[in-house]
């Protein structure tokens, strides 16, 4: 390989970090697939509102709706129990989970891992964690609300095969998606019990944000135990309405 060609190559890993890829060299259009992001049509939520676990899948890691197809290693689908009782939804793949093909496998992934424990929770056992968006935004900057549309069908698909008792929103990314757009501050979002197409949600902060700001970790645990005595009464009087905020 001489210099030109090492030049191209590295060229290529920035272009494809920013959707350039068709631009730039003949060895970056080697390495990219026959459909760009643009040309291609966004997922409709009739698409994928009949598909299995394993359709889903696929349709997810061959999805090309938005840009972030561009950069990921492969499409970060979700973990856990395919049956609930409950759902955690965070943001967005990081490098780690990119790499691993698995959410929340970082230093936040510990830090959520260590609270499920805590209150008794395992994914895999009791708890299946999505993300709003599938595929690795480039810097781990936040995924837009188009990138967030363009993979709703996903996540929703997710949530009606999961048809959990209680979603937790992780952060103001879930809870906007979830919510609506600019649903306010998170906090003002914390320690009510609101609604996704029926089912009980409740709001706490991103543990990527707990990692940075310790103090608030205290709050998130209330907020676990919130959601948990809000399933247990669900549980207790399962035709009981609980108080809905929005
Ligand atoms: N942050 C998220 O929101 N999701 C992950 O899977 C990892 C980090």
């Amino acid at each position: 390989m001489n210099a030109r060609m090492l030049r191209e190559l590295e060229l290529a890993e920035v272009a494809a970090l920013y959707g350039l890829a068709a631009t730039v060299a003949p060895a970056v259009e080697a390495r990219s697939p026959a459909v760009s992001a643009v040309e291609a049509p966004p997922t409709a939520a009739s698409d994928v509102a009949s598909l299995s676990w394993v359709q889903l899948r696929e349709a997810a890691r061959d999805c090309r709706a938005c840009v972030l197809c561009k950069a990921r290693k492969q499409a970060v689908f979700g973990v856990g129990a395919e049956q609930g009782p409950w759902m955690f939804v965070g943001e967005g793949p990081g490098a780690d989970e990119d790499e691993q093909g698995e959410p929340f496998v970082g230093q936040a992934g510990k830090l959520l891992d260590g609270m499920l424990a805590a209150a008794g929770l395992a994914r895999g056992r009791d708890v299946y964690i999505a993300n709003v968006v599938k595929c690795r935004p480039p810097g781990n900057r936040t995924p837009t609300l188009e990138e967030a549309a363009a993979c709703a069908p996903f996540l929703d698909r997710q949530i009606d095969l999961v048809a959990p008792k209680i979603i937790v929103a992780l952060g103001k990314t879930a809870a906007t998606r979830l919510l609506g757009a600019e649903p306010g501050s998170l906090g003002a979002l914390r320690g009510k019990v609101h609604r996704y197409r029926g089912t009980p949600l409740v709001v706490t902060y991103h543990p990527a944000y707990l990692l940075r700001t310790l103090v608030d970790k205290a709050k998130a645990w209330e907020d676990l135990l919130f959601a948990r005595r809000t399933l247990q009464g669900l549980r207790n009087d399962p035709i009981a309405t609980a108080p809905a905020s929005t």
